[in-house]
């Protein structure tokens, strides 16, 4: 090190401590780097998704494929499932949600089926993150409570304030997006991303849930308003969330 690297690094040691931030700034517990950079209609599926076609001549000892429909394994969490092009055309897999199969019609004429996943996990349960890292990576809004991409549920961040049982239990109130989204979520058969807010833009990642059952019932609502700051003739309805095993 020579003379003028040592006068430059002693100045910036010297600045720091003379200075120190006055507001301790936000720093996220861990950064995590978006897939990709962000492609118009198109976030989420990332160059490092893994695709596998099924052969129709040499299905696997975990595959089929009659008419118009397929069964598969998912290769996260080894879940067999069906995928029928009449009902899902593309489906994700119903226990873990971090594959999708899809099916464009019979092996005898000319269909093609495949699967996608990605099996490394983007986030670290107990961990905390925010909204802006949570959307770049999954897609959807950094304000809505179950963000939306390409017209599904990508993850839920609930608030304790607003939901008191949640991840469980939530109780989503009026509005039309709210209740929109809510009823989406509910129709979802797979898993997503479930983030719990702790403290100003830091949400702590619980694991993966899906929406098990809901209802509209007033009775059963009032037993789950739990102190909600949502007024309890806003709340719209009570959804009871299941958590999938963790891989
Ligand atoms: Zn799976």
């Amino acid at each position: 090190m020579n003379h003028w690297q040592r006068q430059w690094l002693s100045d910036r040691l010297h600045k720091k401590q003379q200075n120190p931030p006055a507001v301790e700034s936000f720093v996220p517990v861990v950064s995590i780097k978006p897939k990709r950079p962000s492609q118009p209609n198109d976030k989420i599926t990332a160059n490092i998704m893994k695709t596998k076609e099924l052969d129709p001549q040499n299905l696997g000892p975990k595959e089929d494929w009659a008419g118009n429909n397929i069964a598969l394994e998912c290769p996260v969490c080894r879940k067999v499932f069906l995928v029928s092009k009449q009902l899902h055309g593309e489906r994700h897999c119903p226990s873990c949600g971090r594959s999708r199969g899809m099916v464009t019609g019979g092996k005898e004429s000319g269909g093609k089926a495949s699967i996608i996943w990605d099996d490394a996990p983007a986030f670290t349960v107990g961990r905390k993150y925010s909204r802006k890292e949570i959307s770049a990576v999954l897609g959807g809004s950094e304000v809505e409570f179950l963000p939306t991409e390409n017209k599904r549920i990508v993850c839920g961040c609930f608030t304790l304030e607003h939901n008191p049982e949640a991840p469980d239990i939530v109780v989503p109130g009026t509005g039309k997006v709210i209740e929109r989204e809510a009823k989406l979520f509910c129709e979802q058969d797979y898993p997503v991303p479930i983030f719990i807010k702790r403290r100003p833009n830091e949400w702590e990642y619980v694991g993966d849930y899906k929406a098990e059952r809901s209802s509209t019932n007033t009775t059963e609502i009032a037993a789950h308003h739990k102190g909600s700051i949502t007024p309890l003739n806003e709340v719209t309805r009570v959804i009871f969330l299941q958590r999938a095993a963790m891989l």
